[in-house]
């Protein structure tokens, strides 16, 4: 059961992170009324996958996606994107104290009740750790009272040893509709994963169920 927030507040560096984090998380509470922002750090413009036949070259490639992830927003009901204009793959390169301005004013304008973003160290990506060390950081700074839960994705292989298992679960069977439409429309990133995912979903396949159907936080401790 998703609790009612008065505010929820996504931060991810690249299009795409949502759908296939949180895009069933973020289509519920929407439904559910919550106002939910979503802020997308980069453009995801240095990705390496440029199709073949190419659908889109290096000067392309930002515009493609950033249609993609309107179209993600779109599929998802999300009306409130901020594209913060940083540079893909140069987020751990960023002055902390910028990014975590970045973060902490974006807290300060919306005043959410909970921040959704990765782990800072179990995240796989430099940028996905990168951000989530900013997030940690912004919010910690935040005193206690008025602080914000936040829950963080974390996949790396050593998730489980290092910090066990998710302790927050959100069961989105009933958003898999708007999950699955918003996977599809970053089709630069997820069209053949998607054809062999299709496939599992139709075999009934429990991984790949469980996967689009459950979607795993770690809610973060300050101490
Ligand atoms: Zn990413």
């Amino acid at each position: 059961m998703l609790q009612k927030e008065r505010h929820v507040v996504v931060i991810f560096p690249h299009p795409d992170d949502e759908a296939f984090g949180v895009s069933g998380t973020i289509s519920k509470y929407i439904e559910m009324g919550v106002p939910v922002t979503y802020a997308c750090l980069t453009l995801g413009e240095m990705g390496r996958n440029l199709g073949n036949p190419p659908f889109a070259n290096r000067e392309t490639l930002p515009q493609v996606r950033k249609q993609e992830l309107l179209n993600a927003c779109n599929a998802m009901g999300l009306t409130d994107l901020r594209m913060m204009g940083l540079r893909d793959k140069t987020i751990e390169f960023e002055d902390p104290d910028k990014m975590i301005k970045l973060v902490t004013d974006l807290i300060e304008e919306v005043n959410p009740s909970l921040v959704i973003s990765f782990h800072p160290q179990l995240a796989v990506h430099p940028d996905h750790n990168a951000t989530g060390q900013a997030v940690v950081e912004a919010v910690r700074r935040i005193p206690e009272a008025q602080r914000p839960v936040l829950y963080v994705n974390a996949f790396d292989n050593n998730t489980v040893n290092v910090i066990g298992e998710p302790d927050v679960i959100h069961h989105v069977a009933d958003m898999q509709d708007k999950k699955i439409a918003a996977l599809k429309a970053h089709a630069s990133q997820t069209l053949w994963m998607l054809q062999d995912m299709e496939k599992r979903w139709a075999a009934q396949e429990e991984d790949a169920l469980e996967w689009l159907h459950n979607e795993k936080f770690y809610r973060y401790t300050f101490d």
